[in-house]
């Protein structure tokens, strides 16, 4: 049985909340974890399906048959690393990158001198070096 300890009474997940990932093409926002995947184990192939890591639900299930239930146990350990590194590869960036490099309407304009992607309450064009008043 999974005794938890009286500090973590009510918080049902002890993984380390890791950074959050954010879909460039549609703004979606994603929490990643690090460390032990206690939703993982809970659930097992249904975490990975709700993850959308198809292939791993696959890998997962067939191991779990073929280990009688054994891999069950192993696949937590590294359940977040993989669903971070498959966000990362379907194009996800970190929170601190997305800042930069999703210009959208409400964050950015055009420079007028050198119609680069500028931030709007830019008082100087990052590209050109010309002066700017910021829009707010
Ligand atoms: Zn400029």
């Amino acid at each position: 049985m999974i005794s938890l300890s009286p500090d973590v009474k009510g918080d049902n997940d002890m993984s380390t909340r890791g950074d959050v990932l954010i879909n460039p093409k549609n703004g979606a926002r994603e929490q990643t974890w690090t460390g032990f995947s206690w939703p993982c184990l809970f659930f097992g192939v249904f975490w990975f399906l709700y993850k959308h890591l198809y292939g791993w639900a696959i890998i997962s299930f067939l191991a779990a048959v073929f280990t009688y239930g054994i891999a069950w146990l192993f696949f937590p350990f590294f359940a977040n690393a993989v669903h971070r590194a498959s966000l990362l590869r379907s194009g996800y960036v970190s929170e601190a990158q997305a800042g930069d490099f999703i210009p959208t309407p409400e964050t950015h304009v055009r420079c007028p001198d050198c119609r680069e992607l500028i931030r709007k309450d830019a008082k100087v064009c990052k590209h050109c070096g010309c002066r700017l008043i910021p829009q707010t």
